[in-house]
């Protein structure tokens, strides 16, 4: 069981999940009181159908699935990205809703207290209420990610951290500490939610239909998986090899079991090259901010304007005090040029840019 992947397909998230646990009973023998957690996407207050958040439907056929087994010790945890409000993202996805309806509690993890862990003596802080829970199942998408190419099973685990450490993540690179978080806390059960996922950045906004649920157990295995759904090879993802290197799962290989083949049909995703990224230069850059100006880019680039930019953009916590031309987030003040905020919106960036390009700006 441990090196399958079952995957489902159909238009309704919640009896899929139930299908694809029944078939494989992934909680039998334990005790019916263990503190059961449960930890989806909620990256940012978006309708889960712009394809950045998990589905909260999936969520209800776990629930659904654990209260029919006995399970009642559910929680459901989350601290979305810096610059957005976890309560908000519980609001607008769908997840207050879900959690009156079952009496499961939501826990905004960017309100809790921490503990450092250390692994071989790389310290990160864990927010306390993971640290509580017996069982983890991980509901994250198979998403395309504009700093890291993917995320899925290894990279949600972000999201269990305070958000001071968030923004050190990036600072450090993200994939070294993203590997460790892994060695830190255990995913017991990993359900991906790719019903619609946005395959190019994690902030959605380009759905694209697949209408599939993969179930696995171990997230290294499950990362592999996803990344050759995104259109990558293991290889390309850093914090994957870093992973299964450190012994937080295998790469397999996998058998993949499927469940039900109705209405399969997308095509193969090809991640496409996007020129104008090359007009950043990069260091330790906050996931918002990144791709705030990521997407304000791309607009200037749909307008073909992005080639009128002479000078690179800064972006990140290594450019403070660095005197650069153009910087994009309060770190990069001393820049000649600076557009403020932490992290700046992508409608400033936007308007900014292209004030600059055509020369209103002194
Ligand atoms: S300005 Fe951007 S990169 Fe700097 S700390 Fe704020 S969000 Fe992070």
């Amino acid at each position: 069981m441990k090196n399958q992947i079952h995957v489902i397909y159909g238009k309704d998230p919640t009896l899929m999940t139930e299908k694809l646990l029944k078939a494989t009973a992934p909680l039998k023998g334990l005790s019916k009181n263990i503190a059961i957690g449960i930890k989806p996407n909620l990256v940012s207050a978006t309708p889960p159908s712009e394809g950045a958040v998990t589905h909260p439907e999936i969520v209800e056929g776990i629930i659904k699935y654990l209260k029919e087994q006995g399970f009642y010790n559910i929680k459901i945890l989350e601290g979305s990205w810096v610059g957005d409000e976890t309560k908000r993202a519980f609001d607008v996805c769908g997840y207050k809703a879900l959690s009156s309806k079952y009496d499961v509690p939501l826990i905004d993890l960017k309100k809790d207290g921490y503990t450092e862990c250390n692994y071989e003596g790389y310290k990160i802080k864990v927010c306390n209420e993971i640290l509580k829970i017996d069982y983890l199942i991980n509901v994250p998408l198979i998403k395309g990610h504009c700093q890291t190419k993917m995320t899925c099973a290894l990279k949600n685990l972000k999201g269990v951290i305070p958000d001071s450490e968030k923004r050190r993540f990036h600072t450090l690179g993200l994939h070294k500490p993203i590997a460790v978080l892994n060695k830190l806390v255990k995913q017991n059960l990993i359900i991906a939610d790719a019903i619609c996922p946005d395959p190019y950045f994690e902030e959605g906004g380009r759905p694209y239909e697949m209408n599939m649920i993969a179930l696995g157990f171990d997230p290294v295995l499950m990362d592999v998986f996803a990344a050759e759904v995104l259109g990558y090879r293991k290889e390309d993802i850093s914090y994957l090899m870093m992973a299964e290197k450190m012994g937080v799962g295998s790469f397999g290989p996998y058998e993949k079991v499927e469940h039900d083949l109705e209405n399969k049909g997308f095509d193969e995703i090809r991640q496409p090259e996007e020129k104008y990224l090359n007009l950043i230069d990069e260091a330790g850059a906050c996931s918002a901010c990144y791709s705030n100006l990521v997407n304000a880019l791309k607009r200037l680039d749909e307008e073909g304007l992005c080639g009128c930019l002479v000078d690179n953009i800064c972006i990140g916590q290594y450019y403070r005090d660095y005197p650069g031309e153009i910087g994009v987030g309060d770190c990069t003040e001393a820049c000649k040029i600076n557009i403020p905020g932490c992290p700046p919106e992508q409608d400033e960036i936007y308007i900014f840019l292209k004030k600059l390009i055509k020369g209103s700006l002194p």
